[in-house]
């Protein structure tokens, strides 16, 4: 016997009451997207490998060890998305998008990060993308916040908090960034490797660091409040005042940086609460929704300076925290006690999904036993054909209501 392929190391095939929760997410997060006005769009999932390496940043784990790449049959390096953000910049900019912004915009669908697996943690993951390009102003933030917050609230996921920071304004940033470099040249031997690699290229990323040995120089390092211009002070401040007038919460984290380049002002995460449940159900891949604002990104492309603020979550880590959505019960079933009815069932049954009821058929097995198969079922409603002394017998077992209204859709 030949033998039976394996999937691929860090894929997953989604299944049952797991496909549900995922199918909850996405069908939630279109709902929410269309009460804030974001349009959809469907974005290719793979792009010139140049579109990420240059938008993202080559000091970046991403683009440094995580990115799915390879030469196709005419020799041009190209990547499966590691994210979406760099190829909806991209699009914005060849497609002239320009004239539609402030352009709110959401995607949902799977990115590639070839990432060690575990709980959690995929090599084809899923997620769902929120991005306002076009827009200068702190109510962008606010709004795309609050999306979130809302989106989180709506599928039902509690203990989870809203971690705030703000990178300044490109001078800001370049300030705080000397003074990190200048703080952790200092202990630059006790840090792990990937951080004393980062001190040069991209200290901000230290910050970020999951490694213990660089945690403890994080707590000391210096803050971006004391290097904050006031144009950068200001925006921050009305991104909070916009939050706390909509309601959503929020708490400041200091060492909280994207780890990627582009990022400028407002950066954020949702995460877990300590001992919630939901900590305990993510263990410790805990982010669940991240982004910021990427003033900085469209020049990386060519593209003129371009506000812009965005994020993104992922869909198998809401999925975990949505619980057990079940598997739904069908509202009728259509059961066929005697074969010679079978095309009077499939008449029926086509009438009672076209009035919007989900509807399944049983019509294999032992006809005697379809019927109890049915009331077994679970259903509510069951409609059964059967042949009662030579004559065609119609048999409605639900409530009165129901069972007038089957009726009518029947005859
Ligand atoms: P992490 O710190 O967990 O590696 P990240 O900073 O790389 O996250 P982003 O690039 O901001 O994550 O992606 C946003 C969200 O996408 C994360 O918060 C997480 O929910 C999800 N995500 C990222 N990488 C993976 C992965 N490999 N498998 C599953 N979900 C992921
Ligand atoms: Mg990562």
């Amino acid at each position: 016997m030949p033998k039976t392929p394996q999937a691929i190391r860090g894929t997953q095939d989604i299944f049952g009451p797991d496909a549900e929760a995922f199918a909850f997410v996405v069908d939630t997060f279109e709902r929410v997207r269309k009460l804030y006005r974001f349009r959809r769009v469907e974005m290719p999932v793979f792009e010139k490998t140049e579109v990420f390496a240059r938008s993202i940043g080559e000091t970046t784990d991403i683009v440094s060890k995580e990115m799915y790449s390879f030469d196709d049959r005419g020799g041009e390096s190209l990547t499966l998305r590691p994210e979406f953000t760099a190829g909806i910049a991209r699009a914005y900019l060849s497609n002239g998008w320009q004239q539609h912004a402030p352009l709110k915009v959401a995607t949902h669908g799977p990115l590639f990060r070839y990432e060690r697996p575990q709980k959690g943690r995929y090599r084809q993951f899923h997620q769902i993308d929120a991005e306002i390009i076009g827009a200068a102003e702190p109510q962008a933030d606010v709004e795309l916040l609050a999306m979130a917050d809302q989106l989180l609230k709506e599928l039902g996921i509690e203990g989870v908090t809203l971690h705030l920071n703000t990178l300044g304004d490109g001078d800001s940033r370049e300030a705080w960034r000397a003074a990190l470099v200048e703080h952790f040249r200092a202990v630059k031997d006790e840090l792990s490797e990937d951080s004393q690699e980062r001190l040069e290229k991209n200290p901000l990323r230290i910050l970020d660091s999951k490694d213990r040995r660089d945690q403890r120089f994080v707590a000391d390092a210096p803050k971006i409040d004391q290097f904050l211009s006031d144009d950068a002070r200001a925006f921050f401040d009305a991104v909070t005042s916009g939050l706390d007038a909509a309601g959503v919460k929020w708490t400041r984290a200091e060492s909280l940086v994207r780890g990627l380049d582009y990022y400028r002002h407002t950066a954020f995460e949702f995460i877990p609460d300590e001992g919630s449940e939901a900590a305990g159900r993510l263990g410790s891949q805990s982010t669940i929704l991240g982004g910021g604002r990427y003033d900085g990104l469209m020049e990386s492309l060519g593209g003129a300076p371009t506000p812009a603020v965005g994020w993104a979550a992922g869909i198998e880590r809401l999925a975990m925290l949505v619980g057990d959505k079940g598997e739904p019960l069908a509202d009728v079933i259509v059961v066929v006690e005697n074969d010679e009815l079978i095309d009077r069932a499939i008449a029926a049954i086509g009438k009672i999904r076209a009035a919007g009821h989900s509807a399944e058929l049983m019509a294999s097995g032992s006809p005697r036993k379809r019927f109890d198969k049915a009331v077994k079922a679970g259903a509510e409603k069951i409609v059964a054909f059967a042949i009662r002394d030579g004559a065609e017998h119609v048999r409605i077992k639900a409530d009165e209501h129901a069972t007038g209204s089957l009726e009518k859709l029947l005859d």
